[in-house]
Parts: C-alpha cells; sequence; structure tokens
C-alpha cells in the first residue's frame, strides 16, 4: 500500500546520532558525482517489483546509475541534494528498508536496523538442491535476533557475518567478521564457524544448526564486552585478545554451544566456486531447468536496463533476481526452453553473459568521476584495457589503497599512481588471498598499455577459478 512519503532521514540527525561514512538506506553520504545511498538485498534477493522500484527511484531522485556491489547489494550513485529524505522513504516504501521499518519510524532505529543487515549468502540460496543447508531462513532469523538485542546497534555497520550453505556458487574469498559453512557431520548437518577470516581458511569451531542463532548472540556480546574504543572488526580484538579469551567470555553469555574438538575440523577444505558458474545458463534440475547470470560491465547498470532485467525476470524466470558478489545478476528458475532467449535478451541489454568477454574479468571502482580520492578515472581505463587484456587475465583497477571494489586479492591489482599510471601488484598464491592486499609489486607506474603488455608477459597460472 502506498502512502505519502515524508522525510525520514535527516542526514545532520544521523550524524550526530550514529555519525559513519559508510552509506546506507537512510545514510545517503556524499560523493564527487552526487548523493550515494546503498541498499543491503537480504539474501541478495530483488523481485522484479522492487528493482523497478529501485529503477524509479534512481530516476526520480538520483541521475538514473545504479551499482551492483561486491557484497550483492545495490547502490544508487548521484542522489541530487536535497531529495535525499525522499529516496530513503520511497525505497522503504517499496519494501526495500529492514522489517519492521516503515517512513515514520525513528531515523537511528532504522538506521540501525539497515546496518545490521549485513549477512551474505550465496546467490543461489534456498535455490541450489545439491547444497547442504538452505541458509535463507537461518540469515533471516540471525538478522531478526540482532535486530532484537538493543546493544548490537553498537556493531559498527561494516560488521558482517557470512552463512555458506554449501551452494555450487558462493564468494568464498572475501573476509568476513564471522563466518559459518554447512558441513556433513555423518547424517546431519553442522557450521564451521571462522572468524575473522574466508571460508576457505581453517574454523575455530563447529555448531548444531539449531545452536548458531544462540550462540551468535553470546559471541557478539563477548566482541562487545572485549572491543575497545577504535575496534570496530574481529580482526581488532583478536590483536589485542587471545581467540581462548574471546570464546570463553561467550560462554559467559549462556547457550554458546561451539564445539572445538570435532573430528570433521582438520579435514576441512572449501573450495571456490568455479567462475564459469556465475555466467550464462546453467541447469540445476533434473527437468532443465536452472538459472542464467550475466553482469553489467564493471557492475554498473542504469534505471532503464534495470526495467528490463525486472521484466526479463518475469517474462523468464520466477519475477525474482538475485544479485551477485562479482557484480552481476542471476535469473533463478528459468526453464531450459526460455534460457537461450533470456541469453539473447541479456546480451541485448548489453549484460556480459561469458568469461570470454574481457569486460567479465576486470572490476573497477568508482574512480576519479565519483570519488574524490581517485587518483585515476579507473572505469574509463578498465574500458581502455578490456580491448587490449590478454586471453583468461582477470584485473581489479583501484584508484587509492581502500580498494573498495574488491574485498579480496585479485590475481593482478592495477593501483592508480597518476591520473594515466598505475602500479601493478601480482596475487602471491603461495599465501592466503585474505592475508594479501594487493600481492607483490611488479612494476610501477605503467600506462594502461604498458599494463596490458606487462599481463601478457606473466604466467597466470594463478586465476580464479
Ligand atoms: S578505492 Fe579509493 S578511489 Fe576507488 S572508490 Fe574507493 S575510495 Fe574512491
Amino acid at each position: 500500500m502506498k502512502h505519502e512519503t515524508k522525510p525520514v532521514s535527516p542526514a545532520a540527525a544521523l550524524a550526530v546520532l550514529r555519525p559513519s561514512a559508510c552509506p546506507g538506506l537512510l545514510r545517503v553520504v556524499a560523493a564527487r558525482d552526487g548523493g550515494l545511498c546503498r541498499i543491503r538485498l537480504p539474501g541478495s534477493a530483488l523481485s522484479a517489483a522492487r528493482a523497478r522500484a529501485l529503477a524509479d527511484a534512481a530516476s526520480t531522485h538520483a541521475n538514473g546509475v545504479l551499482e551492483l556491489t561486491n557484497r550483492a547489494n545495490v547502490q544508487i550513485r548521484g542522489v541530487r541534494a536535497g531529495e535525499e529524505a525522499a529516496l530513503s522513504a520511497a525505497l522503504i516504501d517499496a519494501g526495500l528498508g529492514p522489517a519492521g521499518i516503515d517512513a515514520a519510524s525513528p531515523v537511528e532505529r532504522a538506521c540501525a536496523a539497515d546496518e545490521l543487515r549485513n549477512v551474505m549468502l550465496s546467490p543461489l540460496a534456498g535455490l541450489d538442491p545439491d547444497a547442504l543447508w538452505d541458509t535463507t531462513e537461518l540469515a533471516a532469523a540471525l538478522i531478526d535476533m540482532m535486530q532484537r538485542e538493543p546493544r548490537f546497534a553498537a556493531l559498527s555497520p561494516k560488521f558482517a557475518l557470512q552463512l555458506d550453505g554449501g551452494e555450487r556458487v558462493a564468494m568464498l574469498e572475501h573476509p568476513h567478521d564471522i563466518w559459518l559453512a554447512a558441513l556433513h557431520d555423518g547424517a546431519t548437518v553442522r557450521f564451521a564457524v571462522g572468524l575473522a577470516g574466508c571460508p576457505t581458511a581453517q574454523p575455530v569451531g563447529t555448531l548444531a544448526a539449531e545452536d548458531v542463532c544462540a550462540s551468535m548472540r553470546a559471541l557478539l556480546h563477548a566482541f562487545l564486552d572485549l572491543a575497545g574504543a577504535d575496534a570496530t572488526r574481529m580482526r581488532d580484538v583478536l590483536a589485542t585478545h587471545s581467540l581462548d579469551a574471546l570464546l570463553q567470555r561467550a560462554q559467559q553469555h549462556g547457550d554458546f554451544t561451539l564445539t572445538r574438538d570435532d573430528a570433521t575440523l582438520p579435514a576441512w577444505r572449501r573450495a571456490a566456486s568455479p567462475a564459469g558458474l556465475r555466467l550464462g545458463a546453467h541447469t540445476l534440475h533434473a527437468d532443465g531447468s536452472g538459472y542464467v547470470g550475466a553482469q553489467p560491465a564493471l557492475g554498473r547498470i542504469d534505471a532503464p536496463t534495470l526495467r528490463a532485467l525486472a521484466a526479463l525476470a518475469e517474462d523468464s524466470g520466477d519475477a525474482t533476481l538475485r544479485v551477485t558478489p562479482w557484480q552481476g545478476v542471476l535469473l533463478p528458475n528459468v526453464p531450459a526452453h526460455a534460457m537461450p532467449a533470456a541469453l539473447e535478451r541479456l546480451d541485448a541489454l548489453g549484460l556480459i553473459a561469458s568469461r570470454a568477454d574481457p569486460l567479465a574479468r576486470l572490476v573497477a571502482c568508482t574512480g576519479s568521476t565519483g570519488c574524490a580520492k581517485s587518483r585515476a578515472d579507473t572505469k574509463a581505463d578498465a574500458q581502455r584495457l578490456a580491448a587490449m587484456l590478454p586471453p583468461d587475465a582477470e584485473a581489479h583497477l583501484s584508484g587509492c589503497e581502500r580498494s573498495c571494489a574488491a574485498a579480496h586479492c585479485a590475481p593482478f591489482t592495477l593501483l592508480a599512481s597518476t591520473p594515466d599510471h598505475y602500479d601493478l601488484y601480482q596475487r602471491d598464491d603461495t599465501q592466503s588471498g585474505f592475508v594479501q592486499r594487493f600481492g607483490q609489486l611488479i612494476a610501477r607506474n605503467l600506462t594502461i598499455e604498458a599494463a596490458a603488455l606487462a599481463l601478457a608477459q606473466r604466467p597466470r597460472s594463478n586465476q580464479d577459478v
């Protein structure tokens, strides 16, 4: 039901009540190209109706440019000055806000509820018949638990959890403050639990599925007990306290049932998903139905294209989209007979559905057109590099050291040094990608042309699979 929208997010009030530079639904932050509003999608899911609402909001209150993020969320760029509150209200009206929040909710409460939605799932959560666990309900229960506990409003807007149900497509290289990954335990399933890392690393213990919420509650209380004023992330607390101290503290909060001597742990190894599964048509069921994946070039999509994607999801699938952490989309539940036409329509929309396209292997941050920190126009330079990118090479262009476009270490990183030059880094696969920022510096101050040549001359045995 539509109701009259009214301002709910006075930026000045939030700046005082809940200061942060992290964009959100109610926190539209200033960027060089206008305001930036980030919409967290539950389990990366977006109905066609809400996709249209997003496109309409981006056209009405901003410049019509949207981005798919590496946390499988969406952000609206170029929000016009003075229209921030109307944009937030329109998005909440469309059901894109946290549960239980409406346009009349107090802004601080609404903002905290929004920022407690950082729970990443596979884009195939609840869809992959071979997954060990449907994580969608567990994620909703975790978010509800965190939103109900007033103390958890103190968690940083960046504090993030990952739930891995064992789906065939999952981003497993992004570090999270807490990750949980389903694993077989005889005939049942338990969850491996890890801290300040990603599910390809060694867990600290396991939990029964029914104990996850209560144990996470205890662990979050323990984290907040030990976190000093500047400790906003799990890695900060583990830098100043032992793991034993943290887990013992969690036990003091009750219902913390982590098993640390689980016999399955030494054999833990969750392999990364093959990159080819993110793009193109893939069967999930015996009747040939499945999903179709594609990505807009460099994660940017305009409002008309998002509307067209919504129509495609209605015509070909189940009227939903899943946003992927590779800045792409999946159309779920597409019958086998509809897949070729869906791929044709994606191609006509300019979306990329094959790794053979060099733009499928490039990531670039916003760059100097939208970010004052950027030393180069990374988006335009990535487009130029695409024309020269060697086959199979995969690279990340970053305008500064913050690495907004890639939370993981890419096989190659071009870090801007001046408006037309980049330092080239290569990931060292003898080390965990998690502990590396960009990898090893192999050349300084390269033009895009020189970088393309350097990439052609480097061995690429360590590309993402
Ligand atoms: S990586 Fe740096 S330059 Fe690029 S968008 Fe982020 S802050 Fe801006």
